[in-house]
């Protein structure tokens, strides 16, 4: 279950299944990356001073994220990734960071061995598997087991808003028959790209799943939208500490 919090006094939203652990989504009120809204780069800078500063970490790990399927594996020193869509770390302390308007946020923490993981699922990234190969890749190259993942599908744009043409169904869509992935209206698809992602985490063995039911662009009051306010809008982001 998903679930506003306060977080030093800015709002920001959890799940259950980790409520003891430093990850969460956060909104408008907490935003860090200003993407092309310039006019909230200084807020955006004093934000990740105040992240760093209440989770005790010096720096912050992030990306540039470019709707891709490559999943790198965090070295200690190093906090910038180019050309990346997914980030998984062992290393304690690492405060990993990565953005959203609209996408879909995944974040996976496997309590046993201490690692963590944050995907950026947009319908590109959907269609490309990254949530699998995220899973497929802490497993294969840091011995995780995936049945002792936990994974959190954050707000993102629902079914509900996320109206697309042929082509983009056809990539996204395998099995036609499985309705509950999509709803066909005048010839426009409605895809539920959480289910989709929810499929491939399940999948790759993920069983304790939390879905967020929060649409991005029904709530753009709280959360940022690139499709409802048409490409000029900020990001909110998902965080873990490692
Ligand atoms: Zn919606």
């Amino acid at each position: 279950m998903f679930y506003f919090e306060n977080f030093y006094g800015k709002k920001i939203l959890k799940s259950s299944l980790l409520q003891d652990k430093d990850c969460f989504f956060t909104t408008r009120e907490f935003v860090l990356t200003p993407s092309n809204r310039t006019d909230l780069a200084d807020e955006c800078e004093k934000n990740r001073s105040f992240l760093k500063e209440k989770l005790h970490s010096n720096y912050i790990t992030t990306a540039k994220q470019v709707h891709g399927d490559n999943i790198e594996i965090i070295e200690s020193n190093k906090t910038f990734y180019d050309n990346t869509d997914a980030m998984i770390s062992n290393i304690p302390n690492t405060l990993l960071l990565m953005n959203f308007a609209d996408c879909v946020p995944i974040i996976l923490y496997d309590k046993e061995s201490k690692s963590g993981a944050i995907a950026h699922a947009g319908w590109r990234g959907t269609a490309a598997k990254i949530a699998y190969k995220t899973v497929q890749k802490m497993q294969k190259e840091l011995n995780i087991k995936p049945d002792s993942i936990i994974a959190l599908i954050g707000p993102s744009i629902g079914k509900c808003c996320f109206e697309t043409g042929e082509e983009v169904f056809e990539q996204l869509i395998e099995d036609k028959q499985n309705k509950e992935l999509y709803e066909e209206k005048n010839e426009k698809y409605f895809i539920d790209l959480k289910k989709i992602n929810y499929n491939q985490l399940k999948e790759a063995g993920v069983e304790k799943i939390d879905t967020c039911t929060y649409c991005t662009c029904c709530m753009s009051d709280i959360f940022f939208s690139y499709r409802k306010e048409k490409g000029i809008t900020a990001r909110h982001s998902a965080v873990i500490k490692i």
